[in-house]
């Protein structure tokens, strides 16, 4: 039996559903397009609010699929999170973004480099040495890589609170993305050794209309603030939410106004009008 190939024996198991054998189907073309080189990072600006530069860039994962193109992140990376594969496919993600960033720092655009963490890789006990070696084996300084995890995460405060701590020693930042769909107080951030709150796009969204999300937009940046974190502004994609995030101090902003995410030739691009222009 273990030498058959692939999964054939299980369609006759009578306890297994449809979905899960779309879960087998999936799981096996995840761990091939990781040995295949399937996946590829695109990367999207963080823009200064004050000088409208490119400060940094968030690499995302997108799946070039044989048969069905471009797969967009939420269409498998919760499998490979269920999996477990997301640990091997999330270090792939972080070696190569850091030798992107790496690169463009040699082309003269020193960025921060944003790396999303799943849960599954934060609970990993030797998270802090594959983000050591990634490092190490690109040479990137820390300081410019920034990894983003979510509140749902940090469940276990103790250990959450170890693990980030280990983080941070090695130099890099730490940034709570989504910021507000969570369960976060004020309290429970003061906690972590954050250096950045990434205000989620929910809120974002209709900061142009006088609703309730835009009036919490400026308390979730001033409160920032006052805790000394960053704030990015994720999913700005009209000039009214950014005059309105400028207006309250808003530190930086991500979103289609700027650019989608693209591939790292792409990014270039941007980089070297910005430059000129
Ligand atoms: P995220 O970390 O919150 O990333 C931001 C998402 O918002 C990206 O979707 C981005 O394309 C999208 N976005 C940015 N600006 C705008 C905008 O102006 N309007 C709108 N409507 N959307 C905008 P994407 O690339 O599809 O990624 C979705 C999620 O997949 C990410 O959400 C992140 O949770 C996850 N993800 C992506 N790459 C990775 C990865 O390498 N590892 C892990 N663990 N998760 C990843
Ligand atoms: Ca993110
Ligand atoms: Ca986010
Ligand atoms: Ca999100």
């Amino acid at each position: 039996r273990a030498k058959e190939s692939g999964n054939s024996y299980r369609l006759f198991d009578p306890q297994m559903d449809s979905e899960a054998f779309d879960k087998m189907a999936m799981e096996h073309d995840l761990r091939k397009a990781l040995e295949r080189g399937e996946f590829i990072v695109y990367y999207q600006p963080y823009v200064d609010f004050r000088t409208r530069r490119i400060v940094g860039a968030e690499a995302l994962i997108r799946w070039q699929h044989p048969e069905r193109g471009l797969v967009p992140p939420l269409q498998f990376i919760p499998f490979a999170e269920e999996t477990g594969l997301i640990v091997p496919i999330g270090d792939w993600v972080l070696r190569t973004a850091c030798a992107q960033g790496k690169q463009w720092q040699e082309q003269g655009f020193p960025l921060r480099i944003g790396v999303n963490l799943s849960s599954r890789q934060f609970q990993q006990e030797d998270l802090v040495e594959m983000v050591q070696a990634a490092l190490q084996e690109t040479g990137l300084e820390p300081e410019h890589l920034e990894l983003e995890i979510t509140e749902s995460m940090t469940m276990d405060v103790e250990r959450s609170n170890e693990m980030l701590t280990k983080l941070k020693q090695l130099g890099v930042r730490i940034g709570m993305d989504d910021f507000g769909t969570g369960y976060s107080s004020l309290s429970y951030l003061q906690k972590f050794p954050l250096d950045r709150l990434k205000i989620d796009q929910s809120f974002v969204r209709d900061t142009h209309m006088l609703t309730h999300e835009s009036a919490i937009v400026p308390t979730i940046i001033s409160m920032a603030h006052n805790l000394k974190l960053h704030v990015t502004a994720e999913g700005v994609e009209t000039p009214e939410q950014f005059a309105f995030l400028d207006a309250q101090l808003c530190d930086e902003a991500q979103g289609y106004l700027f650019s989608q995410p693209v591939p790292a030739e792409q990014f270039s691009k941007l980089l070297e009008e910005r430059m000129t222009h």
